[in-house]
């Protein structure tokens, strides 16, 4: 008897094995332990019975088969599914539609393997990763020493990564482990050891919104809401719509378009309820791990501790406990981010997907799947309902909605009939003009942040992008300092003595140089700005406000993050400058003033998406005023005022900036009216990359002469981490056949498999 077999080895496919004489044929969903090479790893059974003693070896071309001997496996670990053959399918399909390897699934699938450490509640561990570039240097002989082939040998078997202290006693020391990040061969994460992703001080909590108000549990407090708060019309009309789409048990789409604020986590509790008391279970999928414990925490006051969590962020005894509380049948609603939809979880009968645009839900590494997309085919496997929420949908998601293959509800006002924050715009080239080209934070928004701390309310200030300065250049020759493995310039953090400039792609940072390194010109300056240097305006211009900064420099630290938006949420803080990070999600009463630095940020990228983020992140960030029972303002910087993006997320007039971005994507051919599929091929020399990337397309196009394809072309980012990239987009009407073809062309080179990335659906083209 023959078996296909997952394993966790990055890249690969199905892999067959027998089972021998006299052991029982495992399930489909069992772990198995299988020889592999030289080593030995545990697999997921995925088929029984596939027949036939030929099987497609790994990187050969497709229909290419030779016969090999089929090994044994060596051990049969579960006398059941380990994990449920409904999501072994739905990995299955999952790699399958992503151009990705079963292997790649894996990670996903499983709970943490790492044992160890779990004892020590309240230590930090790094654990290491390999890279797609330290499975490259692998497979090239002469890359690496004996040492770091083993450190990377070992980690290739375990894809959840290794914690550092169980690579130093398998005998690899700490510097070896960090000379292999420093080359990007493996990367190093900080990892908590908690164990109950609930605990902790309970006042620090930022999750629990109204308990301190009230100073009650949150248990006492929920049922009292609950069964005390009553639904606007709007609400109550949407969940009459949505319970009958349940109760219909059957597979279908809704997307819940609500403007921010119009309460639509108050439907999402009481429709999971509903699917609760007909005996089925709840996946509650949100973008950020930051979302987590404030979305947890709402289930959790509904329905007691039959709610776990699920994300990346948790310690490995963590996820794994929850995890077997999940597989178990002890849950009835899993709370978590895209990784949770593939959560060991039975009966599914409703699945949110609450703020469905974020781009988030993607993951941009082998498998590059949206969480949202996947979600929608679990549950049409399921028969379940799907409800995907947003104030700003997704260009796909509204087109589905719009010709009516989801349906589609609406929320049009916010819960007590809040209005929603008046927005104005300040066009910055006035500003420039009355007050010179240095100014960063106009008039305007100036007197709006003085004016909220005189009446104690709180603002926030958005800019996003990190760091003090963008670019350090030189007055004599116009160089700027570059990074040197990335084609971008370098960013300046940090001031006076502690000023570094450092690059967002690869982590290199240098000491700013005092002499130009082209021209050795002693004329250097620093030019743009971030929050760092966003930070220091507001703190001069209102020097009584206590001012803080929420970015991904800022939070850093362990805790940092959930003690700041605590300290928010508080009243600790009056004015909160940050990236998009403060724009999501987060419920803040008090905040009465949204000023946005530089709206325009992200239109300048060479991205189709530039001006629905644009959009989204507008509305989203208006939509943090005026939440509370005061009104709130929004106040918009900006150089083009007249950009479409802009104006329509001043108006908040979703349809309009819909049917516009419509037109733009219709007549430049991009999603949602085609399929589109990015491939990147990666060289140590540009020729090397554009050679590559030609004849792909050549391949492409006599494998069908129906696509388009757009390249080869260097890609936006030419350069990165080392490497040049070379770009190919391909447009077609169907996904299937975009895939086949390129999967046809990239099997006649199977030695490019390594050095090609292959995006179906990409959410950044860049
Ligand atoms: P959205 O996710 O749509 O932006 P939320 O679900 O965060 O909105 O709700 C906004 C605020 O309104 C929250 O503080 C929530 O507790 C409150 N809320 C929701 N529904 C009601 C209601 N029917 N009556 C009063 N307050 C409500
Ligand atoms: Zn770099």
């Amino acid at each position: 008897m023959l078996i296909s077999v997952a394993v966790p080895v990055p890249g690969l496919d199905l892999l067959t094995y027998a089972v021998p004489e006299g052991t029982a044929t495992p399930s489909i969903g069992a772990r198995v332990v299988v020889p592999l090479g030289s080593r030995v790893v545990t697999g997921i059974v995925v088929e029984i019975d596939v027949g036939g003693p030929t099987h497609d070896e790994p990187g050969t071309a497709n229909g290419e088969r030779r016969v090999t001997v089929v090994k044994p496996i060596r051990q049969v670990l579960d006398a059941g599914a380990f994990v449920p053959p409904d999501v072994v399918a739905l990995a299955r399909w999952t790699a399958e539609y992503y151009a990705a390897g079963v292997g790649d699934t894996i990670p996903a699938l499983l709970p943490p393997m790492a044992r160890g450490g779990r004892a020590d509640a309240h230590k930090t561990t790094r654990m290491a990763a390999i890279t797609p570039a330290g499975i490259e240097a692998l497979a090239a002989p002469h890359t690496i020493t004996p040492k770091q082939r083993e450190a990377l040998e070992l980690l290739a078997g375990t894809p959840t990564g290794l914690a550092t202290p169980a690579l130093a006693a398998r005998g690899i020391a700490a510097d070896a482990i960090s000379r292999l990040a420093r080359h990007g061969y493996l990367s190093l994460r900080h990892h908590r050891l908690d164990r109950d992703p609930f605990s902790g001080p309970p006042g620090r909590d930022p999750t629990t919104r109204s308990r301190s108000d009230l100073g009650v549990g949150p248990e006492t407090d929920a049922n009292q809401t609950r069964t005390t708060r009553q639904l606007t019309l709007e609400q109550a009309g949407a969940l009459d719509r949505l319970t009958a789409l349940a109760r219909a048990r059957a597979f279908r789409v809704a997307l819940l378009h609500g403007v921010t604020g119009s309460g639509k986590t108050e439907i999402y509790i009481r429709l999971s309820d509903e699917i609760r008391s007909s005996n089925r279970r709840v996946l509650m999928l949100v973008p950020e791990i930051a979302l987590t414990p404030a979305a947890a925490a709402l289930f959790r006051q509904a329905f007691g501790d039959r709610v776990a969590v699920q994300h990346s962020g948790l310690s490995d005894g963590e996820r794994h406990d929850q995890w077997q509380r999940i597989r178990r049948g002890d849950i009835d609603i899993v709370v978590g981010t895209r990784s949770a939809v593939f959560a060991p979880l039975e009966h599914v009968g409703l699945i949110v997907v609450d703020e469905e645009h974020d781009g988030s839900y993607k993951q941009e590494e082998s498998p590059r799947y949206n969480g949202r997309d996947v979600a929608i085919v679990r549950a049409r496997q399921a028969g379940a309902l799907v409800v995907l929420g947003s104030a700003t949908p997704s260009m796909e998601s509204y087109h589905n909605a719009i010709t009516g293959k989801y349906e589609r509800i609406v929320l049009e006002r916010r819960v007590l009939d809040r209005p929603l924050a008046s927005v104005s715009v300040v066009d910055m080239r006035e500003a420039y003009a009355a007050e010179g080209p240095n100014v960063i934070l106009s008039r305007t928004l100036r007197e709006g942040l003085q004016a909220r701390l005189d009446r104690n309310e709180q603002s926030l200030v958005l800019l996003n992008r990190r760091g003090f300065a963008t670019a350090v250049f030189c007055r004599q020759c116009a160089g700027t300092v570059d990074c040197p493995n990335c084609s971008v310039s370098l960013v300046v953090h940090g001031e006076g003595s502690a000023r570094r400039a450092c690059c967002h792609y690869c982590n290199y940072s240098a000491r700013v140089p005092a002499v130009c390194p082209l021209c050795a010109g002693p004329y250097l300056e620093v030019a743009g700005f971030g929050t760092e240097r966003v930070e220091a305006e507001v703190r001069k211009t209102c020097p009584d406000a206590r001012v803080a900064r929420l970015d991904r420099d800022a939070i850093r630290k362990r805790g940092a993050l959930s003690s700041l938006l605590s300290r928010f949420r508080d009243g600790a803080i009056d004015i909160l400058v940050g990236t998009q990070m403060i724009a999501k999600g987060h419920d803040f009463p008090r905040v009465t003033l949204v000023g946005v630095v530089s709206a325009d940020v992200g239109l300048g990228l060479a991205d189709f998406r530039a001006s629905e983020r644009t959009f989204q992140l507008l509305t989203q960030v208006a939509g943090r005023a005026g939440r509370g029972d005061q009104l709130g303002e929004a106040i918009i910087q900006t150089l083009y005022p007249d950009h479409y993006s802009i104006q329509l997320a001043c108006r908040q007039d979703f349809p309009a900036f819909y049917e516009r971005e419509l037109q733009f994507r219709r007549a430049m051919r991009y999603p949602p009216l085609i399929s589109l599929v990015n491939a990147v091929v990666r060289s140590r020399t540009f020729a090397g990359a554009m050679d590559d990337a030609s004849d792909i397309v050549d391949k492409v196009r006599h494998a069908d002469a129906g696509l388009r394809i757009l390249g080869p072309a260097p890609a936006p980012l030419g350069k990165l981490r080392g490497e040049y990239r070379a770009q190919l987009l391909i447009k077609g009407m169907n996904r299937k056949k975009i895939r086949e073809a390129l999967q046809s062309a990239l099997g006649a080179r199977p030695e490019l498999q390594r050095r090609v990335v292959v995006d179906i659906d990409p959410l950044s083209v860049l």
